[in-house]
């Protein structure tokens, strides 16, 4: 049916809810797979404010955005689930499986990924870079035309363009000065790393047969976290339920309590906090 394993618990979005739900999942013994639209790991904090400081991370009084993301993921991947990035997720159908019932998702690229479970953890949707509406641009992406700085050594010795007037685009344009060489403002150059920032859309979640609340939320049970849909929960951002507050503390405990239910749910086990001490 697919040539990828069935898994026990797959989640939408990998930012601080998303990463949350793997680290409980893997810590309650079930597989997990991971999709990320983008090509990198921590959602909000990784794209849109990875040098500003965060004060309200119980434990942290102050901590960097990429140093929380590069915890977060540690954390969040260490009991091995399967992290695809660069996929976006368009469907969510029933399907028979092995004698169970199953949830198969496709992405954008790839799929189908069957799952026993599903935690999405989208945010506020997909994100996707801001690009510039230049026709053909998008056939250069990859082959000098960039979003992502990923490793500076790929720009050594090019002359590179930056687009973009944020603290990213400043950031980069400090930061490639001794490995690029040649004009930062040259026409005629190799690399275009355009650094626009992110738009971000629920897009074909809204149309899984959820309860969709103001174009940007799915209205989830508060004590279960459970969707509309069966074996589908939702956390973080994008979950919604009276009285709710987007805030990555908030999330956090929403994905504890979502990544429990799926672990009960596709492993017929009791459904327990399992305490992390060893
Ligand atoms: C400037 C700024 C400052 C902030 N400061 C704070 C703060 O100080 N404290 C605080 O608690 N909160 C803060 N927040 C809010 C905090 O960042 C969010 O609450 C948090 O990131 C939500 O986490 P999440 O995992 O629910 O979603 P996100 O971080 O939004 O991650 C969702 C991920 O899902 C992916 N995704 C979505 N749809 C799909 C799909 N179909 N397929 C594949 N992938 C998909 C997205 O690309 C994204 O990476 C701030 C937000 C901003 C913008």
């Amino acid at each position: 049916m697919s040539e990828h394993p069935v898994v026990d618990v797959t989640i939408i979005g990998a930012g601080p809810a998303g990463l949350a739900a793997a680290y409980y999942a893997g810590h309650r013994e079930a597989s997990c797979r991971i999709i990320e639209s983008l090509e990198q790991l921590g959602g909000q904090v990784a794209a849109v404010y990875p040098e500003k400081h965060i004060f309200d991370i119980a434990g942290f009084p102050k901590i960097g955005g990429q140093e929380y993301v590069d915890r977060m993921v540690e954390q969040g991947l260490q009991y091995g689930a399967e992290a695809l990035l660069g996929e976006a997720v368009e469907t969510l159908e029933r399907v028979e499986g092995d004698g169970e019932e199953l949830w198969a998702i496709t992405t954008d690229s790839g799929g189908p990924y069957l799952t026993r479970t599903v935690i999405i953890t989208a945010g506020h949707g997909a994100f996707e870079p801001r690009t510039l509406p230049i026709e053909g641009l998008e056939e250069w992406r990859g082959r000098g035309l960039h979003y992502f700085v990923k490793r500076k050594a790929d720009f050594a010795g090019k002359r590179c363009v930056i687009v973009g007037g944020g603290d990213s685009a400043l950031d980069w344009t400090i930061n490639l000065q001794d490995t690029a060489s040649g004009e930062l403002v040259e026409v005629d150059c190799e690399a275009l790393i355009l650094q626009l920032g992110f738009v971000s859309h629920l897009g074909p979640i809204e149309s899984w047969g959820l309860e969709v609340v103001g174009k940007k939320q799915v209205r989830v049970d508060p004590t279960s976290f459970e969707t509309a849909l069966p074996n589908v929960f939702a956390a973080g951002d994008v979950a919604y339920y009276e009285g709710k507050i987007t805030l990555i503390t908030i999330g956090l405990g929403e994905a504890a309590i979502a990544a429990n239910q799926c672990v009960a749910r596709a492993r017929g086990v009791k459904l327990q906090p399992a305490y992390s001490t060893e």
